[in-house]
């Protein structure tokens, strides 16, 4: 599909599957009149997955914000959660809406996760836990990671938003860590309108997660917690289901664009990619870039893309320490790597249809 050069360009597009694809799936709803509270599709839709993210527990969320939420719920945990600022609003929101206390760490300035060399300087008596990111895909240090986390007795939970479908050295990343969380909302790699799922270590976190997305409920007579609606819909699971058939061509498609954008800007003095992970099966979800020393600020980088209807995005900016909503609470002066990067990073527009002569023209104009 050729692309008016002239119509905007958006960060990014929503993949969806043939049309009819989808209608075919809806039939037997109207037949059965079963909609949502795990249905037929919830439950075919959790089996492909686990086979296709190659986890082995799995329970899905009607988003990802809440299946992150409620999993930290039923971890039961208390006190402080060291966690890194450079990360979407749901990341602290999740820590903060359980009572818990965020506690920031540094990021590392190569692929912008959680700096393993400053976490457990960080670590106090109250500690429970350390909720890292796998930021634009780029997984953490995983085996460091572990290593602290085990040496204090800390739990691991992983903010997986951004690795649907990645593995390392063949493992599903949703291995890693006491448990992860995986969004498929419209905007990621895959969707299911909106949804998520959170993978986990010990089987008998099951029970707790599908009582806490279900309010609690434990029979037709008994509430034990006070849990959430955190339930996937049928219709999101149909749409999953459906876009699990296409996703490989889907991140197949990513690829060839992200490489021409390596092509282009990789070698530029001043301008920084991300550097590849031969371990790592990536998902090509983001083309992160960094202005460092470049003639241009990354704000003149966006306002000339912008004057050319092209929408880069400015993800993450500001850092979640830096929010009006946690004004006098965190200050962004502990995270000084996040804060720089926050100001010269630009996430440029990366989907399977956008077309190559776009992404040449994207390049010409930041070059
Ligand atoms: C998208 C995203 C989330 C939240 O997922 P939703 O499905 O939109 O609720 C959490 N963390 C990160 C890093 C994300 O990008």
């Amino acid at each position: 599909m050729k692309e008016n050069p002239n119509a905007p360009v958006a960060v990014t597009r929503s993949s969806l599957p043939p049309l009819e694809e989808y209608v075919e799936m809806l039939k037997p709803l109207w037949e059965s009149a079963w909609l949502t509270n795990m249905g037929d599709y919830h439950e075919a839709f959790k089996e492909q997955l686990k086979s296709y993210l190659k986890i082995s527990n799995l329970e899905l969320f009607v988003n990802g914000h809440m299946a992150l939420e409620l999993a930290l719920q039923a971890m039961e945990l208390e006190g402080e959660v060291i966690t890194t600022p450079f990360s979407f609003a749901s990341t602290t929101h999740a820590i903060v809406r359980n009572g818990l206390e965020p506690v920031f760490c540094d990021i590392n300035p190569v692929d912008y996760t959680l700096d393993v060399e400053k976490l457990e300087g960080l670590i106090t008596e109250r500690t429970s836990a350390i909720v890292p990111v796998h930021v634009y895909g780029n997984l953490c240090d995983v085996e460091r990671i572990q290593q602290i986390a085990d040496k204090h007795h800390l739990k691991v939970v992983y903010d997986a938003a951004h690795t649907f479908g990645e593995e390392w050295e063949g493992k599903g990343v949703g291995e890693f860590g006491d448990v992860s969380m995986f969004s498929f909302h419209a905007t990621k790699v895959f969707h299911s309108i909106e949804g998520g799922a959170v993978s986990y270590r010990d089987a008998r976190l099951s029970d707790r997660l599908y009582q806490l997305k279900n309010f609690g409920i434990m029979d037709s007579e008994r509430v034990e917690y006070v849990g959430a609606n955190g339930k996937m819909n049928e219709f999101q699971a149909a749409m999953g289901i459906c876009n699990l058939r296409h996703v490989d061509e889907e991140i197949g498609k990513r690829k060839k664009l992200a490489e021409v954008y390596r092509q282009r800007l990789s070698g530029v003095k001043g301008i920084r990619l991300c550097p590849e992970n031969p371990k790592v099966r990536s998902n090509y979800a983001y083309m992160p870039v960094v202005f460092d020393g470049y003639r241009k600020s990354r704000d003149q980088v966006f306002q000339e893309l912008a004057q050319a209807h092209i929408h880069a995005r400015k993800y993450f900016y500001p850092c979640i320490n830096h929010y009006t909503c946690y004004k006098g609470r965190f200050n962004e002066n502990s995270t000084p790597v996040a804060a720089r990067i926050s100001r010269q990073i630009l996430t440029l527009p990366l989907y399977a249809d956008l077309d190559k002569e776009t992404v040449d023209r994207i390049c010409d104009i930041v070059l």
